[in-house]
């Protein structure tokens, strides 16, 4: 591709790109396919000959995008919802034309410094301490795996030696995400040695359990090393009672990490950062831009008062890595597995300084408005109850039917197209999760989705199978 034409399409695909962002609410928020269309649609082998950009747009437009799930659509209300906001759509851009290695400083100093930088703006916004620093890995579950080795680091220094699990024991919530036992899983502490501590009735971690357990594994003669409180659990984005876990970890000597993945993005507001209380005496703290910070995934923030320790777990330099400003300059590949780093720290600089904090916070507290008004609604309806509080974006509720009638309404709302919700269980019922996170989501939007909700459930309960109907 010669320059001329590099332009020519890339102004077609800007084009497309504007349009689709200005058409979004047209496509169906899920794809109507099964597993194994689109590979049934594509050749089994890659072309001979280089193929034109003409054909290889118009196959995008034609297979590609039919097996899309829109994750950008306003009625995305899945898992949590994310936002690929426009300027962090053309920093984007511009990370794959530079298309930069921040390894080292002396790699490309713009992606340390900046990295400083917008780390510094967002850690000021969430008002936490000048003492945490920052690091950018792409999600926070690799974030969490590496607090989970410094924790280490800082518990059994010789473990990076020797290997293998001597005796640690890691602390969790049940409500925990999956992240935390897989990164467990992943350093060999070991899923036997990860004690999931059960949730009192608003899903949050009992403390006075946490106590127990840490301190009969103590007298067992094993050391309780690692402690990973949540600011919004996935499930319910409940907070865990983190002033109170800080306590209990720092008589046992433990980390503490706090995973605010989702939730930690809504402690930019000010009148909400009591969100982090406790925090500023953790170890260690994840935040995704790439979740609630209307930054394209993936960017996952890492924040830890212990650098040091946690480059002791990491850093490893080869000769044919050293530089002659390693003493005066941060190299992030130290603070973790990775050599290679993408230019992230530019679209999260993008976003923050196009939207500004007024932005990014009158857009939270719309979303956290619109989560509270939809769960006044339902709490108001007959038909439904909201099945745990909303502390955020996100909206737990059930009909009051059978499980079957749940998950029934919930695959025919997705089989709509016009919107996506997900589920969990809570106390052993099937309930809706409805998450509000995208940056273009209005009230009209959710009042739409809140409609269809009604009408499907009102007709799934006429229907002679339902046991709503009474059959
Ligand atoms: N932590 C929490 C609380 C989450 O809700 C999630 C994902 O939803 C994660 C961690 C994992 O995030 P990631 O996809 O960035 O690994």
């Amino acid at each position: 591709m010669n320059n001329e034409e590099f332009r020519r399409y890339g102004h077609q695909v800007v084009d497309w790109m504007a349009d689709y962002l200005e058409n979004i609410r047209d496509y169906p928020v899920l794809p109507a396919m099964q597993p194994g269309d689109l590979v049934d649609r594509l050749p089994v082998a890659a072309p001979e000959g280089g193929e034109s950009m003409d054909a290889i747009l118009e196959d995008f437009e034609q297979s590609i995008v039919p097996a899309l799930t829109h994750w950008n659509h306003p009625r995305f209300l899945a898992y949590f919802a994310v936002s690929g906001s426009p300027p962090g759509i053309l920093a984007e851009m511009l990370i794959a034309t530079l298309n930069v290695n921040g390894m080292l400083w002396k790699s490309c100093p713009a992606v340390t410094e900046l990295e400083q930088v917008t780390l510094s703006w967002l850690r000021q916004w969430m008002g936490l301490r000048p003492e945490f620093f920052g690091i950018i890995y792409d999600t926070a579950s690799i974030s969490s795996m590496h607090a989970i080795a410094a924790a280490r680091e800082m518990a059994d220094p010789e473990a990076r030696t020797r290997g293998a699990n001597r005796g640690l024991t890691l602390y969790t919530s049940e409500h925990s995400h999956s992240s935390i036992e897989k990164g467990a899983i992943t350093l060999g502490v070991g899923q036997e040695n990860v004690r999931q501590i059960p949730v009192d009735g608003n899903f949050r971690m009992r403390v006075d359990v946490l106590r127990e357990r840490m301190e009969a594994d103590r007298l067992a003669g094993l050391k309780p090393f690692c402690v990973v409180a949540t600011v919004g659990t996935t499930s319910t984005s409940s907070i865990d009672p983190v002033p109170a876990i800080a306590d209990v970890a720092t008589e046992f000597g433990a980390w503490l990490h706090v995973d605010a993945a989702y939730g930690g993005a809504a402690a930019v507001v000010p009148e909400l950062q009591g969100i982090l209380a406790g925090a500023e005496r953790a170890h260690s703290l994840v935040v995704n831009p790439h979740k609630w910070l209307f930054t394209p995934i993936d960017l996952s923030v890492f924040y830890t008062t212990r650098p040091e320790i946690l480059r002791r777990a990491f850093s490893l330099v080869p000769e044919y890595l050293k530089t002659g400003e390693d003493t005066r300059a941060v190299n992030y590949m130290d603070y973790g597995v990775q050599l290679g780093r993408r230019f992230r720290a530019l679209k999260l600089w993008f976003v923050m300084r196009n939207l500004g904090h007024e932005g990014v916070c009158r857009i939270i507290r719309s979303h956290i408005g619109y989560a509270q008004r939809l769960a006044d609604l339902i709490r108001s309806h007959p038909d439904f109850e909201v099945s745990a509080p909303t502390p955020f974006s996100l909206v737990c509720f059930r009909y009051r039917g059978s499980d079957d009638d749940n998950r029934a309404l919930l695959d025919r709302v997705n089989a709509s197209g016009k919107a996506f919700l997900s589920h969990t269980v809570l106390n052993g019922q099937f309930v809706l999760r409805l998450a509000i996170g995208n940056i273009a989501t209005q009230w009209e939007d959710l009042e739409e989705v809140w409609d269809l909700v009604r009408q499907t459930a009102k007709a799934l309960a006429t229907e002679p199978h339902s046991s709503a109907s009474g059959n």
